[in-house]
Formats: C-alpha cells, sequence, structure tokens
C-alpha cells in the first residue's frame, strides 16, 4: 500500500492535506518535536525582544516621509525601500513603511497599492496592530473605488474604519479616512451620506489639538463644505465659503483656485441666472483653460446677446471639448441655445437642443419648451413643461431632503459634542470632588494623627509629672530614717481619719510613745545604735499594728499612733503586743543585744456612744500628760487618764 497517493492530494483541500503530511511526521521521533518547539519559542522571544514598535515612532516617520512626498516623491520611495531594508527586526515599523509607499504610490494605479499593502498584512494583523490595520485599509479602498470599480465595497470598508474603536489613537487616518468616505458617496451620488463624513472632517480639522500639517493636507475642506452649502439650497453660505477660497487664493497668486471658486458659484443650482453672470466674468477673468471655463464663456455670452452686444455671437457655436466637464458639456449648449432664442435663432437654439443627450435635465426641457412655444408648437411645448416641472420639482425636493439629513446630521453631532462635554464635565467635577474628599481626608487623618501625638505626649507628660508628684508627696510625707509618716503626714492623715470616723460612727483613739532610756543608748553604744532601735520600732509598729492604724514618728524617739480599736483595754494590748515584737528586734540585735521599752499615754479622740469627741490636737496633748505618767510612775507603762498599765518585754 501506497503511504503518499500524489495524485489525490493535488485535489484535497489544505486541511486534509495537513492531516495527511501529520501522519508522516508521526514516525518522526518526539524528541525532534520538542526540538522544533524550543527553537521556534526561542526565535519568537528573540523577536519579540527585538521589537521596537511604538505607536508615536511609527506615526511620526509617516508623517516626515508623507510631507516629504509632496516635494520628491522618487526619493522618498528610494527611501522606504533602504527602511524596509534596514529594519527587517521590526516587523510593526516595516509594515507601516509598506502602508506609507502604497499611500504614497497611490496615483500610480493599483498594483502598487495592492502589492505593499499584501506585504504589509503579513506583517501585522487587525487584533495586534490596530491602527496601522486601519491605515491599510484606508490606502486599500482608494486602490477599490479609483481603479476597481468598487466603491460600494469601499464605502463598507471605509464605514468600518470610522467606526473601529482604536481610530481614536490615529487623527491622519480618521481624517483621511473621512476624506475618502467622502468622495465615495460623491461618486455613488449618496449624496444624502455626504453631511456626516463631510462635518466630521470639519469638527476634526478645527479642533484645537490637531498639528498644523494636517490643515495643509485638506485644504479642500473649506471647497467641500461651500459646495455641500450650495447643494442643500444655502447660496449665501456657499457664497461665503467660496469667497474665503478667493481670499486665502489670491495672496498667494493661485488662479485656478479663484477661476474654479467663482464657476462653482455661477453652477449653483439655487442661484438666478442673472446673479450667476457676475461669477462668470470674474471666473474668466482669473483663468479661461479650466473644465468650467467654456460654460461660463457661454453664459457670459448670453449675458452680451441680452444686453444687445452681439460683438461675440460666432462663439455660441463653439465648443472646446478640453475646456469641459462632462456634466457641464449640457450645460454650456443650453446657455448657448437660450442665447440663440434670444436671436430668435431657432435652428441654432434647435442645434444646441440636440447637443443636450440627457434625457433627465431640466436644462434640456426648459431650452425645448421654449423652442416649441416660439415655433407655435403648443402641444410639445406643453408636454415639454410638463417634464421640466417634473425634473425641478424632483430636484427641489431631492435638494430639501438634502438640506434635511445635513442639517439632521449637524444636529446629531452638536448632541453628541453636547453630550461628550457633558461627560468630561461630569468626570471632572468627580474627579475635582475625590480630591477634594482625599483632601480632607487627608486633613482629618493629619489631625487626628496630631491630635493623638499630641495626647500621647500630654498624657505621658501628665503621667510622669503625677508620678514625680507622687514621688514628691511620699518623699515629703516620711520621715527618712524610719519609714513612717512624719508629723505633718500624720497630723493631715488624722485629720481626714477622724472625719472619717465621724461620718461612719466608728471610735477613734490616740497614742503618744516614748522611747524609755534612749540618750543612755546613744551615748553608751553611738548614735547609729540609736538609729538602729528606732528602725526596729517602726518595724514593730508595721508588723503588729492593722492596716487601718496610723502610725507616725512625732519627733526625736517618740511616736504617734492613731486607732480605731474598740476601747482602751483592746488599745493596750496592742501596744503590748507592739512593745513584745520590739524588744524582740532590740534584742536580737548583735550591737544592741537587750530589750528596749517604750512608754504610752492614750486617750480617746471619738467615741459615738461615750459622746467623746475632740480635736486631734487637743487629744494629743491628753496623751502627753498620760505618757509624761507613764514616765514618772516607772517607765514600760501604757497610762490613759484613769490608770496605767505595765508592759511586758521580751
Ligand atoms: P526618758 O526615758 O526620760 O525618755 O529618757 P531619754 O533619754 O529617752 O530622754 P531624752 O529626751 O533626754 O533623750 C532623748 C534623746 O534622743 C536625745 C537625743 O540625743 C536623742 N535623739 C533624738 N533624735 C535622735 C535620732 O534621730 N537618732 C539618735 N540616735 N538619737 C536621737
Ligand atoms: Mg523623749
Ligand atoms: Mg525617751
Amino acid at each position: 500500500m501506497m503511504l503518499f497517493d500524489l495524485s489525490s492530494l493535488r485535489l484535497l483541500p489544505p486541511s486534509i492535506l495537513l492531516t495527511k503530511s501529520c501522519r508522516f511526521a508521526a514516525i518522526v521521533p518526539v524528541l525532534t518535536l520538542w526540538l522544533v518547539m524550543a527553537v521556534s519559542l526561542a526565535t519568537s522571544f528573540t523577536a519579540l525582544a527585538k521589537e521596537t514598535f511604538s505607536l508615536a515612532n511609527i506615526q511620526a516617520e509617516r508623517r516626515e516621509l508623507e510631507m516629504a512626498s509632496a516635494t520628491d516623491k522618487v526619493d522618498v520611495i528610494q527611501d522606504i525601500d533602504q527602511r524596509i531594508a534596514d529594519s527587517h527586526n521590526d516587523q510593526v515599523r516595516r509594515a507601516s513603511l509598506y502602508i506609507v509607499k502604497a499611500n504614497i504610490l497611490q496615483h500610480h494605479g493599483l498594483k502598487a497599492i495592492e502589492d505593499n499593502i499584501a506585504k504589509a498584512l503579513l506583517l501585522i494583523d487587525e487584533q495586534t496592530q490596530p491602527e496601522l490595520y486601519l491605515y491599510a485599509m484606508v490606502v486599500k479602498s482608494y486602490g477599490m473605488y479609483i481603479y476597481q470599480n468598487q466603491a460600494e465595497q469601499a464605502a463598507i470598508v471605509l464605514e468600518k474604519v470610522q467606526q473601529h474603536p482604536a481610530l481614536k489613537n490615529d487623527l491622519y487616518v480618521q481624517v483621511q479616512g473621512l476624506s475618502s468616505l467622502l468622495e465615495v458617496y460623491y461618486k455613488l451620488k449618496d449624496f444624502n451620506k455626504i453631511a456626516k463624513p463631510l462635518f466630521q472632517l470639519a469638527r476634526t480639522l478645527t479642533s484645537k489639538e490637531i498639528a498644523p500639517e494636517y490643515q495643509g493636507f485638506f485644504k479642500e475642506l473649506d471647497a467641500e463644505l461651500a459646495y455641500h452649502s450650495g447643494l442643500i439650497g444655502d447660496t449665501n453660505q456657499a457664497i461665503a465659503g467660496y469667497r474665503k477660497i478667493i481670499t486665502d487664493s489670491k495672496p498667494k497668486g493661485q488662479i485656478e483656485n479663484i477661476a474654479v471658486a467663482n464657476c462653482n458659484i455661477a453652477n449653483m443650482y439655487f442661484l438666478p441666472l442673472a446673479e450667476k453672470i457676475q461669477y462668470a466674468k470674474a471666473s474668466l477673468a482669473a483663468a479661461r483653460n479650466l473644465s468650467c471655463s467654456d460654460a461660463m464663456e457661454k453664459l457670459v455670452l448670453l449675458d452680451e446677446v441680452q444686453q444687445g452686444n452681439l460683438s461675440n455671437i460666432a462663439r455660441l457655436s463653439q465648443f472646446h471639448s478640453n475646456q469641459q466637464m462632462p456634466s457641464l458639456n449640457q450645460r454650456s449648449a443650453y446657455y448657448a441655445g437660450l442665447a440663440y432664442l434670444k436671436l430668435n435663432d431657432l435652428a441654432g437654439a434647435q442645434s444646441m437642443a440636440n447637443r443636450m443627450t440627457d434625457t433627465e435635465n431640466w436644462e434640456r426641457y426648459d431650452l425645448l419648451q421654449k423652442i416649441y412655444e416660439k415655433q407655435g408648437n403648443y402641444r410639445d411645448a406643453f408636454t415639454a413643461s410638463q417634464r421640466y416641472h417634473q425634473l425641478r420639482a424632483q430636484k427641489d425636493a431631492d435638494a430639501r431632503a438634502l438640506m434635511l439629513s445635513s442639517y439632521q446630521t449637524r444636529l446629531e453631532m452638536a448632541q453628541e459634542d453636547t453630550i461628550a462635554a457633558e461627560q468630561a464635565k461630569q468626570a471632572e467635577q468627580l474627579q475635582a470632588a475625590e480630591q477634594k474628599a482625599e483632601a480632607r481626608l487627608q486633613l482629618m487623618l493629619t489631625v487626628i494623627a496630631a491630635g493623638v501625638g499630641i495626647t500621647v505626649v500630654l498624657t505621658l507628660y501628665l503621667y510622669r509629672s503625677r508620678q514625680l508628684q507622687r514621688k514628691l508627696q511620699q518623699l515629703s510625707d516620711t520621715d527618712p530614717l524610719t519609714g513612717l509618716l512624719n508629723r505633718r503626714a500624720f497630723l493631715r492623715q488624722a485629720e481626714h481619719l477622724k472625719q472619717l470616723a465621724e461620718r461612719q460612727q466608728f471610735p477613734l483613739s490616740v497614742a503618744l510613745i516614748d522611747l524609755d532610756f534612749f540618750k543612755q543608748i546613744n551615748d553608751q553604744y553611738g548614735h547609729q545604735a540609736g538609729d538602729t532601735v528606732l528602725c526596729a520600732f517602726a518595724k514593730a509598729a508595721n508588723s503588729t499594728l492593722r492596716q487601718t492604724d496610723l502610725c507616725g514618728r512625732f519627733g526625736g524617739e517618740e511616736f504617734i499612733l492613731l486607732t480605731t480599736q474598740q476601747d482602751t483595754a483592746a488599745f493596750a494590748a496592742s501596744l503590748q503586743r507592739l512593745q513584745q515584737c520590739f524588744s524582740e528586734l532590740c534584742l536580737q540585735d548583735k550591737q544592741l543585744g537587750y530589750a528596749v521599752s517604750f512608754s504610752a499615754g492614750i486617750t480617746t479622740v471619738f467615741e459615738q456612744n461615750a459622746g467623746i469627741n475632740q480635736q486631734i490636737e487637743d487629744a494629743i496633748r491628753q496623751a502627753d500628760e498620760h505618757l509624761y505618767r507613764a514616765k514618772a510612775s516607772g517607765r514600760q507603762q501604757v497610762c490613759t487618764e484613769d490608770l496605767c498599765l505595765q508592759l511586758v518585754s521580751a
């Protein structure tokens, strides 16, 4: 069995061909496939790395080349070929160069356009390079409607280009596309569609962002706008437009432009014959060898005949074939026919009518009805007149429809502009509002941050100063040697405690304590030993007294105690525990080694039931008296007003 049937292959569609060759490739080891894939991947990566496309670069190069081509096309084409040869690594740039070449050579025939566009489309496509693709389509469409008689297809291509979203990135292509579309619609006599590309072109070319070089490319725009105004019956606007062209052309000596503009005014359907004559004269004064010159000459001759000037009537029958536009052939004959009629030369008029072969031309029937009328052939005059009115009515109706569609288009565009402006304004306002809100938020955050910062600093400061204050207070309230309250702090706190006792009805008693024979300790063991004894007393007081009791150093070796004990006996008992503990501490001290005692005088400060309520100072004075008695009666005793109790030492 044959693996390949070559004879059948030729008939197979490409997809089948591919399947067969794939089956053939299946015998190639998988490794080779991997290798091929790796190489192709590497190649495409290298190509990507080398790609230097930037739309702005491409557009700048195109502008440079197309501007230069206006002066020296041959040199520019050579330059482009060289650039194409140099840019083999940059596919996109190369594609752009091919399109530029096609555009510059567009008047050199279909082949120049098609070959170069085909080369460009091998390198790029609509998805990857939409701007270049659109440019290629615009250039290609020119070939279609100029050389291939495919105006309808060209219109479809160009309409698609205008609707493409990427078109906004390339103003030049947009302008060139609109200009081509306008030309195509004229070619198709699709007058109803002209307004849109025309006014879009006008809008684009008069927009402020457009670079000055574009204005030069499309100087025809003024003429197009004026022509359009003439078509829709806006003669004043049309004349104003053509006058602008005339005024612009005069200083540059562009006499042909002046002649053509005047021709165009004179050829306007809606302009009365009498008014046409001055423009025909102005056109001929500027130039006499243009395609419209013949019609202008016949018009001026008609005027001369009407004025009785017959000096040039020989020229009525002379037609300059190279100076006639096909559409104006008929008009030249019409004006000449009217002049013959004025001269009562019916044969001459009839010969002119014979030249007017277009049976859709109202001018033909106008001339015919006038000839028939002069001949007395009223039946044919009536028929010709009917046809004349029919054709003019049609023409008027067409112009009115055109006018309506033109205004409609302009209205729609103005609405689009208004909507776009409104949207832009709204977007701007939104952005401004967002910015404002953001700024406000920033400010708020800054204020909050500052507030938090200040609060933290203040809090730290307050905390620190409170700490210091507390420390200072503590220092100023405390006796440095024993750590007990000093006299001032004791008296202040005692006052508070008394107020509390009065409010909450609990008893309060005070004891004044003096260490016995303390001077001797100092004398015998030294001042430091005396200090140790004082500290031992404080320690004993702290460990035996209750939390609610206040103990302070009243001065020297004198201490004071304020207690909420119920009665004197209980108070005396707690003083006994204090004596016990204190003397033990002294006994245990290595330097001292014996039990020191104290004497105390106690008295009640406040007791609701007993009706006792006296000032702290008075109570202390009383306690001092009782202390004195305790000393006097032998020391190591606690005395009240009535009795004294001996304290037991360790
Ligand atoms: P009495 O039993 O009568 O109270 O006799 P006394 O020696 O304790 O009495 P006196 O008031 O004559 O002595 C108190 C002594 O306490 C006098 C003073 O030198 C001493 N003294 C006062 N303050 C301190 C101190 O802070 N440290 C030391 N070591 N001695 C002090
Ligand atoms: Mg004393
Ligand atoms: Mg003493």
